[in-house]
């Protein structure tokens, strides 16, 4: 269940933290009209509100961004503090908060992303301050602090999970998907992470779904790589709303939430 004040340390490696700035599904929590259990709740509470999923990295000597899906980029990372953009994929609700930023000033801002050239719009065409590099699933990138390796998902167009390394600590954070590819589900029983972030946007359901993780393809990813940790985001209101009734999580998975820092 949500437990929005919930603070996790990292004891093995105390020098690098996540905060999942927006663990909402295209849409977000509350969506738009809706009067379902799980938006009421959200229009009441600002605590469950989800907005679009991102992530923030911060180390000592950095900061990463995975995903620019909020509007408001700047009071996340003010001017001058980001080191670097991890893009996983074009998908609108992934890039909108970049066509604000791209206008900006300063020094030029790295995306690393996968190869789409037909990009999001006029993004790649106009692109600003941002600085669009595109990296090869399982090529390793040297960061200035950690190591950070693009994995191969399964989505509607190219996609990448990121596994971010410091000091021998994994972190893997995996979002949009429907399962995982045979190399990514390899590569990650070969370097298994010490905690994933994976895509959960609908509860568990008799139909396969087509392009992201229900609850039960989510369970069997963190049950196969025998995962200590994993914690659920890109999350619907159809799966608050299977929590809200009752529903319960395997051992060592958890829900996401907007503000998690871990
Ligand atoms: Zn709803
Ligand atoms: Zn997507
Ligand atoms: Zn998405």
């Amino acid at each position: 269940m949500l437990k929005p004040d919930t603070h996790y340390q990292m004891s093995a490696v105390p020098d690098i933290e996540m905060t999942l700035t927006g663990t909402a599904a295209a849409g977000g929590v509350p969506l738009y009209g809706c009067d379902c259990p799980a938006c009421l709740r959200a229009v009441r509470n600002p605590a469950y509100r989800r907005r679009a999923t991102s992530a923030k990295v911060k180390t000592k000597s950095e900061t990463l961004c995975i995903d620019c899906g909020l509007m408001n980029l700047a009071e996340h990372y003010p001017p001058g503090s980001l080191d670097a953009i991890l893009l996983t994929h074009f998908h609108v609700d992934h890039v909108q908060g970049l066509f604000e930023l791209r206008w900006g000033k300063g020094q030029k801002i790295p995306v690393y992303c996968p190869n789409d050239p037909a990009g999001c719009a006029d993004l790649l065409k106009h692109s600003g301050i941002l600085d669009f590099r595109p990296i090869q699933p399982f090529e390793p990138l040297l960061l200035k602090s950690c190591t950070v390796t693009p994995l191969l998902l399964m989505h509607s167009r190219p996609c990448h999970g990121y596994l971010i390394e410091r000091r021998g600590y994994r972190i893997a954070y995996l979002t949009d998907t429907v399962g995982l590819p045979d190399e990514t589900l390899l590569w990650l029983t070969q370097h298994t992470p010490d905690m994933m972030i994976l895509d959960c946007s609908h509860p568990p359901s008799e139909n396969k779904p087509r392009n992201h993780n229900d609850l039960s393809i989510a369970t069997e990813i963190h049950q196969q790589l025998g995962i200590k940790h994993t914690i659920l985001t890109h999350i619907s209101h159809d799966m608050d709303n299977w929590l809200i009734a009752g529903g319960q999580l395997a051992e060592g998975i958890e829900l996401g939430h907007d503000g998690m820092t871990l």
